[in-house]
């Protein structure tokens, strides 16, 4: 390895996307001396542009909605909700008979017990770290409408609403009159949703990342844009070895690469079945809809979000790994399906986007130790969640460096768990 910095850091965490900063937080919040490193900003990436969500309540793996059942038809459709982009295919198989595997029924009620706990830890880590940060009213609290265009896909989506139901999380069924109210605007199509008054969206899912990390330096946190080439382990601590052939040394280092994680995690002899679902959307101008609340179309696999920046349309998975260039066409394809389902909508002056979400087989994040060494830890694989769940997450990491019991069972999210 090459020159080295002089100092020897206390904690080093690899990534600034949301998990990053919550980790910096909680971290700096109990006096710990951080140091974060990101080739790009503070909350430039993946981060950056999802959909805004604090989804507490969405505690089903994406390998249990019915969504193995409907593969076959969206993958016939080359831009429709789930794609995978056939030169990645050879690839990715190991991934999918792992994703497979998690779906059968006695791998899903594991999945559904942790993901649950996970989630009760999430919503007062989250809201509480938001209030300490001094931005609590970035949360918006009016819910969100899940909508269906037939009996049959309402019916299909009963099974998981009872799951939810045994989880306590409070949702009705609305139609008619109720359901136009609930949100103006509606295309006739849709014969009734599911309003889930508990759900939650944030102002702009960047700027609550890059208030945090405001929040973080005021408690001491620093940051060095580089990118980490590779992580090394010792009985003292850990090594990053930076790009610039610089090394960092630290007592302890958290990996919190996002769905780069796996990449370093194999310099320490883990290997991790992280895969990437690409998503895309597309930003309008806030007058483009009078959006109550956030709309989910599960059956198109898109939702609409009302933010303080714009209304964004998006979702779509794209199994299409970290290096092929992005397929616009996609944001294009919801933007117009939602032009049919709101056709008020306007359409015009929006922004594109693509993001790579740090996906685990089993829809469950990777919060543990490496497999030989107790000085670096791993915070990624949050897939969908990644906002959600991440001062959840924060909290998990805090709790091991501090040596404490961890506040829920860690096991299901342990890396050595494939
Ligand atoms: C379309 C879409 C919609 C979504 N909607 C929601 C939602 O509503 N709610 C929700 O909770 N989640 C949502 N998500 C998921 C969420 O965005 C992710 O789970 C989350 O952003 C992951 O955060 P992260 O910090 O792990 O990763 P990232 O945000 O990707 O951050 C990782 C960082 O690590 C850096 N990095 C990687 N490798 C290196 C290296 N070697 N050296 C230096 N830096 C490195 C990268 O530059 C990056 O900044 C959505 C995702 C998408 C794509």
């Amino acid at each position: 390895m090459g020159g080295q910095r002089s100092d020897t850091r206390e904690i080093v965490i690899i990534g600034a996307g949301i998990v990053g900063i919550a980790i910096a937080v909680c971290l700096s919040e109990r006096g710990h001396k951080v140091l974060v490193i990101d080739r790009q900003g503070i909350c430039e990436g993946t981060s950056s542009g999802n959909a805004g969500a604090l989804a507490f309540s969405d505690i089903l793996p994406i390998a249990s909605k019915g969504i193995l059942a409907k593969v076959p038809g969206w993958l016939v459709d080359p831009l429709g909700p789930f794609t995978i982009r056939p030169s990645y295919l050879l690839k990715l198989t190991p991934w999918l008979y792992r994703f497979w595997r998690a779906s059968r029924a006695e791998a899903l009620k594991r999945t559904v017990q942790a993901q649950g706990a996970l989630m009760r830890l999430a919503e007062p880590e989250m809201l509480g770290l938001m209030e300490r940060a001094g931005i609590r009213g970035m949360v918006r609290e009016d819910g969100s409408l899940e909508l269906y265009e037939s009996e049959e896909e309402l019916n299909a989506a009963l099974p998981g609403w009872d799951a939810r139901r045994k989880a306590g999380i409070a949702f009705e069924h609305l139609r008619g009159e109720e359901l136009a109210a609930s949100q103006p605007g509606l295309a006739s199509r849709f014969i009734a949703g599911t309003f889930v008054p508990g759900w939650k969206t944030v102002s702009d899912p960047q700027q609550v990342g890059k208030r945090l990390w405001d929040y973080a330096t005021r408690l001491g946190a620093e940051f060095l844009q580089a990118e980490a080439s590779a992580v090394a382990a010792s009985e003292r601590g850990a090594t990053v070895q930076l790009a610039d052939g610089e090394n960092i040394e630290t007592a302890k280092l958290i990996v919190a690469a996002g769905a780069w994680s796996h990449l370093l995690a194999k310099c320490l002899d883990d290997a991790i079945p992280l895969e990437t679902e690409r998503g895309y959307n597309t930003t309008l101008p806030v007058e483009a809809f009078e959006l109550k609340r956030q709309l989910i179309f599960s059956g198109h696999g898109f939702v609409v979000t009302p933010l303080q920046t714009g209304i964004r349309i998006g979702g779509a998975v794209e199994l299409g790994g970290l290096d092929l260039p992005p397929n616009y066409k996609r944001s294009e394809a919801m933007l117009t399906k939602a032009k049919m389902f709101m056709p008020d909508l306007d359409t015009s002056d929006g922004r594109q986007w693509m993001g790579y979400r740090p996906s685990s087989p089993d829809s469950l994040p990777v919060i543990g130790y490496a497999r030989t060494s107790k000085n670096v830890l791993y915070a990624f694989g949050h897939g969908h969640l990644g906002l959600t769940q991440s001062a959840a997450t924060g909290r998990l990491i805090t709790d091991m460096i501090n040596g404490k019991n961890p506040s829920i069972p860690i096991e299901p999210f342990s890396p050595q768990r494939f």
